[in-house]
């Protein structure tokens, strides 16, 4: 690879990556291309290849589940009868919607709708329960609102997407058969109920804060959110008879439940249920339903072209198996030698965090010692998991039902297997990704570390790249899911993931004016038309530069190394070329913060950057020294 030096100490993402990003050509279908996503879409490709081959008897399934999935493949492959049905199939939803007719009704259909996966007044979790971080708990979430986001109804964008969703429900109606006369008021009320609900809401900055999502309220408390709408009973229906608390993640959300669920409202909500159930169910239906029914997904994310419906059927597939599939990729392609190379990484990077701990200077010795103690704790889970998760066994796919019904029919499966382990032990070793996955991730509640097999690829890692480029690779990544143990989020939760505060009471002073300084050192630099927020992306900020300091530093125990393969791998993972539309979306939404600047911005905070590539004032990429920030 040859790189303009000069250029680097304008712009390290430019340098690395101009090239490519030149070449690089988006796929129709896709809102992005680039680093993880040219991986993504390989794999895609892969199991597409593979699952096709099995459908041709050319490789044989291996156990009950792969046969399963392969069945739902079938399933969804066959075009001809899912044409034919058209809409029928979703009728009978909306004529359990119709019939609702009282208060009480809703609340028996909302039961049905929540267990069957589809789009509800409130919808259900059962996770860890943050402070008591072994047992599982249920945690109670508000709908989700048309628009991405709240902020959303506040912007154009927002208004023209809303138009968007006007035009699609119109004709994905009217090719449903319901009558002309009726579409309009459905529509309208659809758009007006919505609309009452997304003040309620919070938005992705707040929630960001996730520490502020545990609310726990007593059974009585949910009782008393709503006179007429039984919400507890309901719940303990759902759950469990002995159910007494529920964790609200959203608490001014069910404050105002019994202003949002009243008779007076009832056709209302009743429109809203049937547009968005229709909606929700084109993707099994019929050819021309699925496209009729993808209009507003694909202006959120600026998509000029719908996947093809083979491509779907394989979609649909691997998001029902992903862990049978996810498996399976890991089992064939995955060398056992790259596992045991990133255990020594993560070994190796973790060893070099209590060096860094053991040298800090801005916390006291108990807090140092109670931060060690919490990096050992770290489990990480690499490859793929030993087994899959209950509810595969469970899933059959019955050849007298339809896409629809079989879809419906596994989410009821799914959520009940969910909803039993509430109260139950959280399984630390349960699997939140599947290994065909291109991404990795940090539990705060189990103090887990994940790298599924699919990210263990070039550029992040590969035996044929230099080791200081996979060390600026998946060795960054490594380092940047450990330092979620300790970001904003992260520090408040102790080494058994419970929410406790094991600061002292001055470290803790010390650690948020950091992560304050880090909140302002990206607030408000534009990019894409638009401004970073840096309350919404600071826990990634800081995973981000904590995991290539410390990356970095785990280099240098090396015998020999390069940094300028280091820093330029660290860049080239985040090559990106999205749609405008979709980088808009992400810069509302996205905790993470946009790839050009995550390759750019932690690397002005390292002393090795400037001497590797002389980097001196007035170099675009130069930071005042009282400007950068090391937090770990
Ligand atoms: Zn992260």
């Amino acid at each position: 690879m040859s790189i303009d030096v000069t250029k680097v100490k304008d712009d390290l993402y430019q340098a690395v990556n101009a090239k490519t990003l030149e070449e690089m050509v988006i796929p129709a279908d896709k809102p992005s291309t680039g680093g993880f996503m040219v991986l993504a879409e390989a794999m895609e490709k892969l199991l597409r290849k593979d699952l096709d081959a099995m459908l041709e008897g050319e490789i044989s399934c291996e156990n009950a589940e792969e046969e399963e999935m392969l069945a739902f493949y079938k399933k969804s492959r066959n075009f001809a009868e899912r044409d034919e049905a058209g809409a029928a199939p979703a009728l009978p939803l909306l004529e359990q919607i119709r019939a609702v007719a009282s208060l009480e009704d809703l609340a028996s259909l909302t039961k049905e709708w929540i267990n069957k996966g589809l789009p509800s007044l409130f919808h259900l979790g059962v996770m860890a329960d943050m402070m008591q971080a072994t047992k599982n708990a249920l945690y109670l979430v508000p709908p989700q609102i048309i628009l991405p986001d709240k902020a959303y109804y506040e912007n154009e964008a927002g208004e023209q997407l809303l138009e968007i969703y006007r035009m699609m429900s119109h004709d994905v109606l009217g090719e449903a058969g319901i009558p002309e006369a009726d579409i309009a008021r459905l529509v309208e009320d659809t758009l007006s109920f919505d609309k009452s609900l997304a003040p309620l809401t919070r938005s992705a900055e707040e929630k960001a804060d996730y520490t502020k999502m545990y609310n726990p309220r007593s059974i009585e408390e949910i009782r008393s959110y709503h006179p007429n709408f039984d919400l507890a009973t309901l719940l303990q229906e759902l759950v469990h008879p002995e159910l007494k608390q529920v964790i609200v993640t959203e608490p001014e959300f069910f404050e105002h439940f019994a202003e949002l669920i009243t008779e007076e409202k009832l056709e209302e909500i009743k429109s809203w249920l049937i547009v968005r159930s229709l909606n929700f169910a084109t993707p099994y239906l019929s050819e021309r339903l699925r496209q009729k029914g993808s209009l507003f997904a694909l202006q959120l994310m600026g998509i000029p072209e719908l996947e093809d419906k083979e491509k779907h059927a394989f979609n649909l597939t691997r998001n029902t198996y992903d862990q049978v599939l996810g498996q399976y990729y890991a089992k064939k392609y995955f060398g056992e030698e790259a596992r045991a190379d990133v255990e020594d990484m993560v070994k190796s990077m973790i060893d070099v965090y209590k060096e860094r701990l053991a040298e800090n200077t801005w916390l006291s010795k108990e807090t140092i010692e109670k931060a060690i103690v919490k990096l050992d704790a770290i489990d990480p889970l690499i490859g793929f998991p030993d087994s899959y998760p209950d509810h595969y066994k469970k899933l059959k796919v019955d050849s007298e039902k339809s896409l629809l019904e079989t879809v419906l029919a596994f989410n009821q499966i799914v959520s009940a297997v969910q909803r039993d382990k509430w109260a139950k032990d959280v399984d630390r070793k349960e699997w939140h990704m599947s290994a065909d996955t291109v991404n990795a991730y940090y539990s705060p509640t189990s103090n887990v570390i994940c790298f599924p097999a699919a990210i263990l690829q070039e550029p992040f890692y590969s035996l044929k790249q230099s080791r200081s480029a996979n060390y600026g690779g998946i060795g960054a990544v490594i380092a940047h899911e450990i330092s979620h143990a300790f970001d904003n989020n992260g520090a408040k939760v102790d080494a058994e993931g419970n929410l406790f505060n094991w600061w002292k009471e001055e470290d803790y002073e010390n650690f948020s004016a950091r992560a304050e300084e880090m909140v302002k050192l990206w607030d408000g630099i534009e990019i894409y038309g638009g401004k970073v927020n840096g309350r919404l992306t600071v826990s990634e900020n800081i995973a981000d530069a904590g995991g290539l300091t410390c990356a970095l530093q785990a280099l240098q125990r090396e015998e020999s190394y390069d940094l300028k393969d280091f820093f330029y791998n660290w860049a080239r993972v985040w090559c990106q070329k999205g749609r405008e539309e979709y980088l808009q979306l992400l810069l509302t939404v996205d905790v993470h913060s946009p790839n050009p600047l995550r390759a750019n911005m932690p690397v002005r905070s390292i002393d090795e950057f400037y001497s590797t590539f002389d980097v001196k004032e007035g170099d675009r990429m130069f930071l005042k020294e009282e400007e950068r920030i090391t937090i770990w």
